[in-house]
Order: structure tokens, then C-alpha cells, then sequence
């Protein structure tokens, strides 16, 4: 199964992490940036499981 970075930290996303999307789908943990353009927002396995372009995470 594949696995997402964090971009910012650099650490592997774990599913219960909290994590927002952004306006460019960039999966960011909301303890990792300050400001976001923020387009949803909820755990790392939430997020994957809404968006189907996030489909080969799951
Ligand atoms: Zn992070």
C-alpha cells in the first residue's frame, strides 16, 4: 500500500493523523502549518477515502 509525506515534516501519514486539504489537494498535517488555503479538513484516512484521486492510498 502506498503512503503519503507529510510535505512539511516529512513523516508518514498514519490514518488517525489530523491533516487538512488544501486548495492544490496538498495533504498537509494541521499541526504542521500555520496558514492554508483549506479546502476540507479531518483524519488522514477520511480525507483519502473522500477524494478518489487519493484512491491508490487507500
Ligand atoms: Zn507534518
Amino acid at each position: 500500500m502506498l503512503k503519503m509525506r507529510c510535505p512539511a515534516c516529512e513523516t508518514e501519514y498514519q490514518d488517525s493523523d489530523l491533516v487538512y486539504l488544501d486548495i492544490g489537494n496538498t495533504v498537509l498535517h494541521q499541526d504542521c502549518v500555520k496558514r492554508v488555503d483549506k479546502k476540507d479538513e479531518g483524519t488522514y484516512k477520511e480525507i483519502i477515502h473522500q477524494y478518489d484521486f487519493f484512491e491508490e492510498l487507500r
